[in-house]
């Protein structure tokens, strides 16, 4: 009988959740998995999130959103919001592109004060970024979150824009790390067709992102301190999958070697 089954809207949060959970201990390293701070997703857990991702039905999403957000999302978790209304106290920062196909909060199957974001074009870590850095300072020095997390995508078009050679005005600014990229692996990348060569730049970008990340002195106290973990992921869109990048594993050694050179500098 149709009407007794499950929505499939109702199961993807589930699928969600597993899917991150099995591809991230497949390829799970000497870090402590992502997983581990992703709780199962209770029923509740379930209702909250198929809430946030039931398409509108108006053709004005925003005017159906408001609407939505009035009628059914506040309304049945005034328990939950209550509680987040006396603060937050997410596990982690999550770093992601701007692309609305994704929306980290959703793919990991979480809810509100579970990840603490910042999104940008293409996730560029800028060393001279202020609006990243104070993020990551904000999220490590006061929230204490426990993983930071760098995450690319498949078809991202900031990373296409960087692998092609048009002016794109203040774009051009924002891509230049990228395009410093390109210019560095240009031998691996020509031999590899455009799609490919978009989804290769988009896991070197998260490497460099993580590499930038583990540069800076707030980051590398907490890693030496209460082991903050940093991990890279890419997610397909055209999938849901994610999968993790690999980066270099600091030593204690090298940590401690690295916070010395920052504090006799
Ligand atoms: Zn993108």
């Amino acid at each position: 009988m149709a009407s007794m089954q499950l929505p499939k809207s109702l199961l993807r949060p589930i699928l969600s959740e597993s899917i991150v959970s099995r591809h991230l201990q497949r390829h799970s390293c000497h870090h402590t998995p992502l997983s581990t701070f992703i709780k199962p997703t209770t029923h509740r857990q379930t209702q909250t999130n198929n809430m946030s991702t039931t398409p509108p039905k108006s053709t004005d999403k925003l005017q159906s959103g408001l609407e939505y957000n009035k009628s059914h999302w506040a309304p049945s978790y005034a328990e939950k919001f209550a509680s987040l209304g006396n603060g937050q106290q997410p596990q982690i920062l999550w770093i992601g592109c701007s692309d609305s196909r994704c929306p980290e909060t959703t793919i990991l199957g979480l809810n509100p004060g579970d990840v603490f974001v910042h999104r940008n074009i293409a996730n560029i870590i800028h060393e001279g970024d202020l609006s990243s850095s104070c993020v990551i300072d904000f999220a490590v020095g006061a929230l204490k979150v426990q993983q930071i997390v760098i995450c690319g995508h498949t078809s991202c078009g900031g990373v296409n824009a960087a692998l092609g050679d048009s002016k794109l005005g203040v774009l051009d600014t924002w891509l230049l790390p990228l395009r410093k990229l390109r210019a560095q692996n240009l031998g691996t990348l020509e031999k590899l067709d455009k799609k490919s060569a978009v989804s290769k730049l988009a896991e070197l970008n998260v490497l460099d992102g993580m590499a930038k990340i583990k540069e800076k002195s707030v980051v590398l106290e907490a890693m030496e301190q209460r082991g903050l973990k940093v991990s890279g992921l890419v997610y397909d869109v055209a999938t849901g999958l994610l999968r993790t990048v690999d980066g270099d594993e600091e030593s204690q050694e090298e940590i401690k070697a690295r916070l010395t050179a920052f504090k006799t500098a």
